[in-house]
């Protein structure tokens, strides 16, 4: 085994591979941007290198910095983590060529793979089930729109290079091909440099099951069965389970078989994926993952083994500690990606502080992956990522129980999260009866995603106490005197003088009336009496009761805007200040701003441009996809702020825009 190992990561996949490595008595060595310096897997690390400034193509994805890092720290063997560099063939023999074993499959195995198309051809030959489509190298529309008549509408337009979705587009008909075509190869081209597509049938009902595979260097190769992550959004996963809900033990076994002979094929070494879509008693391939997935958490709770183990062991030159007839599985396991993107807004990732982050308290069968703490920040540069929850149980519901619970004891402000979404998604009837193909959060999107409730009588008594309980705590004259929650022009101890908080939720209002009663208050919340009481409790969550009945809510604050966490669901409150005279009204409609964090790929006009209503002006890429800006009516471009390649934070002004009147 190797003393010292780099990991060529970071964020939470930095964090676990590092905590393996530790177990087993290896040194670890950890990289990071400008932008990670004071990360927790830097933290975590016995060393740590830099490797440039934050943007990932001139920190972690610079092959020359990593070998550097890994010469100059003596480590012996790095590992990739996901993403990245870690199905990348170059990065793998610059490993080789550096003497520094690398952790997963030959470069062959990585190029074989890394192409869908060219690895459809091979599993064609190695007899493996495939989607009915067209991966061949004809590329011209008339070709490729030919091959989508065949195959059948409705199509799928796949990046052969393709991950995370890029690059893909559904076309439900023919005269709608050639426009989705022009779009999948642009943004094929700018994420992977490549704009070769491929075309598959596109199954309207299908469920996405992966097969865990391994294999060593001497010969053996095995699976540690399905995980189903048939959950998703914008076709990214969200909650992935296994065992894969109703799969039989006839089916598992024609996949498993189905995916050892994918990696056989590609004379595969180390932990793969071979991904397969199933829909009514079919399967078939559809690309294999030459790394370690993000997933891999539920395939260690069901077999109780270190996946990340296995790989180091595997890199090392040992054999496969198990043979395939003695592993086992038990239980249920499912994980929940906890990301900071905004459901209501098709999930686009959002960027910001993480004022507020507590996790639940470790519990047995409950496991938490994170890379971030309190008072870290989720970039635009890195995926937003906050955590992964995997549950255990010795059946699903034991382990979907587990997992809700665990995550209705999060607390997090600062910035949106999925949270309350995926804990609507738990909850759901169906997913509970595991009546759920890839279109479930589509087909169920209203019950998921709700207009936002009002703030219950709890959370508004919870703003307002935590506001008066820190205004005390601050007593007069301490403090900042400019923050308006040390103002207290109203606050009289004595008598029936009340203090009047209002809050705007949306486009409500909202009023409490608070009358000091000693240690406890009596609180009218829009108009309805109550006896009310709040208290710090170790963990930071405020314990509220009104009338008696005790709620623990977390409240955050950043100037006015409040943030109340309970367990099933978080409301934003704005704190209206008499003394304050908002003068800065929004110019309506003179600013097109960003919708999020990105880069512009595009831009599509020019100052003075006369636009009509709805005309694309530019186009933003953030992680997962292109986001077009449109003209919100007929009118005159004034001024372009950035051009292509320029980052943008969210709501940075794009284009400043005047209608005629
Ligand atoms: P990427 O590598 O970009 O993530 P994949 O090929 O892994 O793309 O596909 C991502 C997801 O898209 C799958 O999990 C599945 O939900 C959906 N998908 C892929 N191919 C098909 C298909 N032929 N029909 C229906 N859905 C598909």
């Amino acid at each position: 085994m190797f003393s010292k190992l780099l990991v060529a990561n970071r964020g939470e996949i930095a964090c676990r591979v590092i905590r393996t490595a530790r177990a087993l008595g290896i040194r670890t060595v950890a990289v990071y941007s400008a932008a990670d310096a004071g990360a927790l897997h830097v933290a975590m690390a016995d060393e740590a290198y830099p490797i440039g400034p934050a943007p990932a193509r001139e920190s972690y994805l610079n092959i020359g910095r990593l070998i550097e890092a890994a010469e100059r720290s003596g480590a012996e063997a790095m590992h990739p983590g996901y993403g990245f560099l870690s199905e990348n063939g170059d990065f793998a023999e610059a490993c080789a060529k550096a003497g520094i074993v690398f952790v997963g499959p030959p470069p062959a195995a990585i190029r074989a793979m890394g192409s869908k198309a060219a690895a459809k051809a091979l599993m064609e030959r190695a007899g493996v089930p495939l989607v009915p489509g067209y991966h061949g190298a004809a590329q011209d529309e008339t070709s490729l729109a030919a091959a989508a008549l065949r195959v059948g509408y409705p199509v799928l337009i796949k990046a052969s290079a393709g991950g995370g979705g890029k690059g893909m587009r559904v076309v439900e008909a023919p005269w709608t091909f050639a426009a989705a075509l022009a779009s999948a190869k642009r943004e094929a081209a700018s994420a992977f440099g490549d704009d070769r597509v491929l075309i598959e049938k596109y199954l309207t009902r299908p469920r996405h099951i992966e097969m865990q595979v391994f294999a060593d260097r001497h010969g053996n190769t095995l699976h540690l069965f399905e995980r189903d992550c048939s959950i998703q959004r914008r076709h990214q996963k969200v909650v992935e389970e296994a065992p894969a809900p109703g799969l039989d033990a006839e089916r598992r076994r024609a996949m498993g078989e189905a995916a050892v002979a994918a990696a056989r094929a590609v004379g595969y070494v180390g932990a793969g994926t071979v991904e397969f879509i199933a829909e009514g008693g079919a399967f078939y391939f559809m690309e294999m993952n030459t790394r370690l997935q993000v997933e891999h958490p539920v395939t260690e709770a069901i077999t109780g083994l270190d996946l990340v183990e296995w790989q180091l062991r595997i890199a090392a030159g040992e054999a496969l500690p198990l043979r395939q007839e003695e592993v086992a599985a038990r239980g249920h396991a499912v994980e929940a990606r906890l990301y900071a993107e905004d459901p209501a807004r098709d999930f686009l990732p959002v960027t910001g502080g993480l004022r507020r982050l507590r996790a639940p308290a470790p519990a047995p069968d409950l496991r938490i992956d994170t890379g971030v703490r309190e008072g870290d920040a989720v970039s635009v540069h890195y995926d937003p990522m906050i955590a992964k929850v995997i549950a255990w149980g010795e059946d699903r519901n034991a382990a979907l129980r587990r997992l809700a619970a665990g995550l209705a004891r999060y607390r997090i402000a600062g910035l949106t999260t999925n949270r309350d979404f995926l804990l609507r998604l738990l909850r759901h009837p169906a997913f509970a009866a595991c009546a759920y193909d890839t279109g479930f959060i589509e087909h169920y999107r209203a019950e998921l995603l709700p207009p936002p409730s009002p703030a219950p009588p709890h959370a508004l008594a919870a703003a307002s106490l935590a506001l008066l309980l820190d205004e005390s705590a601050a007593g007069s004259g301490s403090g900042d005197p400019h923050s308006p929650w040390h103002r207290r022009d109203f606050w009289r101890l004595n008598g029936d003088t009340y203090r009047d908080l209002r809050w705007a939720e949306g486009e409500t209002q909202r009023l409490v009336r608070a009358y000091y009663r000693g240690e406890r208050y009596r609180l009218e919340i829009d108009g309805a009496a109550s006896d009310g009481g709040a208290m710090r409790l170790p963990d930071g969550d405020l314990a509220v009761d009104l009338d008696g009945v005790r709620v623990a809510l977390a409240v955050s604050r950043l100037g006015d805007e409040v943030t109340v966490v309970g367990d099933d669901a978080s409301w934003r409150l704005l704190y209206i200040d008499p003394l304050a005279h908002r003068t800065e009204e929004e110019a309506a409609g003179g600013r097109l701003s960003a919708p999020m964090p990105g880069k512009v790929a595009q831009v599509l006009v020019t100052s003075g441009a006369r636009v009509k209503r709805g005309q694309a002006l530019m186009v933003l890429e953030a992680m997962k996809m292109e986001h077009t800006i449109a003209a919100p009516a007929d009118g005159t471009v004034e001024r372009v702020d950035y051009a292509p390649g320029d980052l943008v934070e969210e709501g940075a002004e794009l284009i400043a825009f005047s209608t005629p009147d």
